[in-house]
């Protein structure tokens, strides 16, 4: 496995390079953000581990960069911000995870390997395409159209909706959502499945005039099509 680690604090990228080179990753390092976006552009890797505070910009830039050129890997954002805004804000953008510092380096590792398995079982699914009502996602292409319409889905997005549908017509807790979709432990503190959830909804909202996703207060939500 081939990781890309973007961190500018010396003790902490050698103790990311220490952690995976025993598990017998193949560990790149850079430092600064300029150097973030070309690596990721022209390597491939398994699983980007991001930090935020780059002495040339932010980790941000590198996550924008990557999903703006289509690039799917993996990327947990590692960051001393306990704030709960920026999680979200790291997630919406298209984060699959976030750490904050200081980390244990079992959470890191589990985290990290939760994220590979989770893309490699993505990948696996190739051929599948899954269709309710108008909706239609083809797990290869990443593409999903409703209502006849192409509708572009961020990494995020495309995952809850695909969990969603191979999951219909049963109410899904926001724990299951969270370990599922995002391989996250629960934490009541942030909002970043409901914040998902507005999301999808409204997108589905623009091509479609179904509701697909019912919303059961304080417990979860159903996803069904029209019978
Ligand atoms: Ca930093």
């Amino acid at each position: 496995m081939r990781i890309l680690v973007v961190e500018d604090e010396v003790a902490i990228r050698k103790v990311i390079e220490t952690v995976f080179q025993l598990r017998n990753y193949d560990v790149t390092l850079v430092n600064t953000a300029t150097d973030g976006i070309t690596t990721a552009r022209t390597e491939p890797f398994d699983c980007v581990v991001l930090d935020l505070g780059l002495p040339d910009g932010t980790g941000f830039q590198v996550l924008k960069s990557m999903r703006d050129s289509d690039n799917t890997t993996p990327v947990l954002i590692l960051s001393a911000e306990r704030d709960v805004e920026l999680k979200v804000q790291g997630l919406v953008s298209g984060a699959d995870d976030y750490l904050t510092k200081p980390f244990d380096n079992t959470e890191l590792i589990a985290r990290v390997e939760a994220l590979i398995r989770r893309a490699t079982t993505y990948n696996k699914k190739v051929d599948e395409v899954l269709t309710c009502g108008d909706i239609t996602l083809n797990q290869l292409t990443r593409e999903c159209h409703i209502g006849g319409k192409h509708v572009w889905l961020t990494n995020n997005e495309h995952n809850l909706l695909a969990y969603f549908m191979r999951n219909p017509n049963r109410m899904i807790s926001k724990l299951e959502l969270s370990e599922k979709v995002w391989a996250i432990p629960f934490d009541t503190h942030t909002n970043f499945v409901n914040v998902y959830i507005s999301y999808l909804r409204k997108k589905i909202a623009d091509y479609s005039s179904y509701n697909y996703i019912d919303t059961h207060r304080g417990k979860g939500f159903t996803f069904s099509g029209p019978s």
